[in-house]
């Protein structure tokens, strides 16, 4: 899911954590979203605060948004308790709702 969320962001040409969105109205708000929970994640890494979305998401803002997109599908329900505003833009975009989905106890995800 991690490296198929870095194509979907390279389908333009460019790795900058920001997909081909379905309508240009909708690049203001992911730009706003995205670019506090990277600040904030930034902030939590560099003063040790767990945060749901891993560390490693704080590299840059494309490996944000493939780290956020692992976030979405294996662990719904705590980024939605915890920044609902990016679980509402990545539901809108992939147009999914793991919340939703009922998960077999034994499923694990590779990264
Ligand atoms: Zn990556």
């Amino acid at each position: 899911m991690h490296e198929f969320a870095h194509q979907l962001d390279q389908e333009d040409g460019k790795a900058e954590g920001v997909p081909i969105l379905q309508r240009n109205s909708d690049y203001s708000i992911w730009a706003k979203v995205m670019t506090e929970a990277y600040q904030q994640l930034c902030n939590d890494v560099l003063q040790g605060v767990n945060n749901v979305i891993d560390s490693y998401g704080a590299t840059n803002p494309a490996e944000f948004f493939a780290v956020a997109t692992e976030t979405f599908f294996e662990k719904p329900h705590q980024l939605l308790s915890h920044h609902p505003a990016v679980y509402q833009q990545l539901q809108s975009y992939y147009q999914l709702n793991p919340v939703q989905w009922n998960y077999p106890s034994s499923v694990t995800f590779l990264k």
